[in-house]
């Protein structure tokens, strides 16, 4: 008899896991190329973590994203993990390989600056200081990604300065601390301003911080995107910031992942937006 192919499978990994936008946009792209394939969200509580990613290659898995709260616990388990992955201290895609290692990545970086690029095209690193709230695991993407565009300056501020201080140690002269009472001092000068809090996501606090010194011309992107339009986006704007909201970073995020385990490089445009807002 002749064996069928492998139909090939993949998923994301967190606890909880409903809330993922993953699978709306993994599924939107399997559809769009036509590709056999399934992609399926895991709820894996920690304690299963190493039985689950022992399996899942096993039952036909290429590969998984890996979300909250397993992101720092999967690059203990694997067996290659990436330098950005590492520098960062989390990885989001694991690519189960053929000889039965496991690869750790994280593409949050990766999807942030495509993201820039894509909605401000006419922003460089090179062109200035950018101006950083936040100090947790998007943070460390973002500063890993800005530092490798050649980026001159990231000012930095955190309601918990000791994970600034972290951060410098870890990224270097490039970073300066601001306290996080004198946050709005950042913004002179900066040509780009990003929110790596997670304030302003629904059901959060907004960010509520001087924008006056913003100028007018700079980037303005937030990481959060639920809502899409941030009152700190919508502040910024109103000021004459170029603004990026936070769902392209999500969306090119998924793309390096998808190409590896489907092999089609997934494109990352309005109808991939609207089919992961469900419109
Ligand atoms: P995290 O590690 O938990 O860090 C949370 C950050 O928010 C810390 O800097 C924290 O400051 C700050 N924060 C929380 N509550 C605050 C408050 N009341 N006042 C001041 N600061 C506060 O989270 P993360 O993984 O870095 O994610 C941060 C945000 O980015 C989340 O909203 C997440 O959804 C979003 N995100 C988006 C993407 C995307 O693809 N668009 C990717 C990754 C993350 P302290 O250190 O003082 O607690």
């Amino acid at each position: 008899m002749t064996e069928l192919p492998r139909i090939p499978l993949a998923g994301v990994i967190g606890h909880p896991i409903a809330h993922s936008r993953s699978p709306l946009l993994h599924g939107h792209w399997l559809a769009r190329y036509g590709i056999k394939g399934h992609y399926i969200p895991m709820d894996v509580s920690a304690a299963d973590l190493p039985q689950a990613l022992a399996m899942l290659p096993k039952l036909g898995f290429v590969g998984v994203n890996v979300t909250i709260p397993h992101k720092e616990a999967v690059l203990k388990l694997a067996d290659v993990v990436t330098d950005r992955a590492a520098l960062i201290g989390a990885a989001n895609t694991l690519i189960f390989r053929a000889d039965g290692k496991i690869h750790a990545d994280n593409t949050d970086g990766v999807g942030f600056m495509a993201n820039l690029r894509q909605l401000a095209a006419h922003w460089q690193a090179a062109t200035g200081p950018a101006a950083l709230f936040g100090a947790g695991g998007a943070a460390r993407a973002v500063i890993a990604a800005l530092i490798e565009a050649g980026i001159p300056e990231i000012r930095i501020a955190n309601r918990t300065r000791l994970r600034t201080e972290v951060l410098k140690r870890d990224f270097g002269g490039r970073l300066v601390i601001y306290d996080w009472s004198h946050a709005g001092d950042m913004l002179a000068g900066a040509a780009l301003v990003i929110n790596a809090t997670s304030l302003g996501m629904t059901g959060k606090p907004d960010l509520r911080l001087p924008l006056d010194q913003l100028e007018a011309g700079a980037v303005a992107t937030d990481l959060v995107y639920t809502p899409l339009m941030t009152p700190f986006l919508t502040e910024a704007q109103s000021r004459g910031a170029h603004i990026v909201d936070g769902l392209g970073m999500l969306l090119h995020q998924g793309a390096p992942g998808f190409e590896r385990w489907f092999g089609q490089r997934p494109q990352v445009d309005d109808a991939t937006r609207s089919a992961v807002l469900g419109q």
